[in-house]
């Protein structure tokens, strides 16, 4: 299965995947829709950014295996769907009381308070599951791949730059 993966030296905290989640989840897909229309699209995706370190990490969803959030659900909204192996919710069972918010060990899920809705990852399923924030993101920090895969790019760029003496 395809994750979405991290390579948060390459992170440049310019927030271009949340503009393109925010995009990618609005009603008409455009920037006007998705900050001026009025269904007020949310980001799945957070940029957290530690300046006395010089660290960003864009943080979203990780969809595990044994999800906190799930057992957490009492309406049975937050699911582990079967057939694409994603935690997904289903909205309109979601009562916002923001118990998967409180046990999400990531704090990967959004309490949309004008929506009452917990907000969080899909993948862009809905987008013929080509992850809009991987598309956008400039310096390829973030990737969709097999785990396996993006085992051998991390390999790959550890070579290069501290044996090779190159930057990948
Ligand atoms: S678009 Fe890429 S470089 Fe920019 S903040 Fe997101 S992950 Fe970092
Ligand atoms: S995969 Fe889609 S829903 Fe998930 S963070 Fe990226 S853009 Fe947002």
């Amino acid at each position: 299965m395809k994750q979405i993966l991290v390579r948060s030296n390459r992170c440049l905290g310019c927030k271009t995947c949340e503009l393109a989640c925010t995009i990618a989840h609005s009603a008409g897909k455009d920037i006007f829709s998705a900050f001026l229309g009025g269904d007020k699209a949310v980001s799945r995706v957070q940029v957290e950014t530690n300046a006395e370190r010089s660290i960003n990490l864009p943080v979203q969803c990780r969809h595990c295996r044994e999800p906190k959030c799930v057992n957490a659900c009492m309406t049975g909204a937050m699911h582990l769907d079967d057939q694409t192996g994603l935690v997904l919710n289903r909205e309109e069972k979601c009562v916002g009381c923001w118990m998967c918010v409180m046990v999400c060990p990531y704090g990967a899920i959004v309490p949309s308070e004008e929506q009452k809705v917990a907000i969080k990852c899909d993948q862009c399923l809905s987008e013929g599951h080509e992850p809009a924030c991987v598309k956008a993101c400039p310096t390829k920090a973030i990737m969709f791949m097999e785990i396996s895969a993006f085992d051998k790019v991390v390999k790959q760029e550890f070579l290069s730059k501290f044996i090779m003496g190159e930057e990948a």
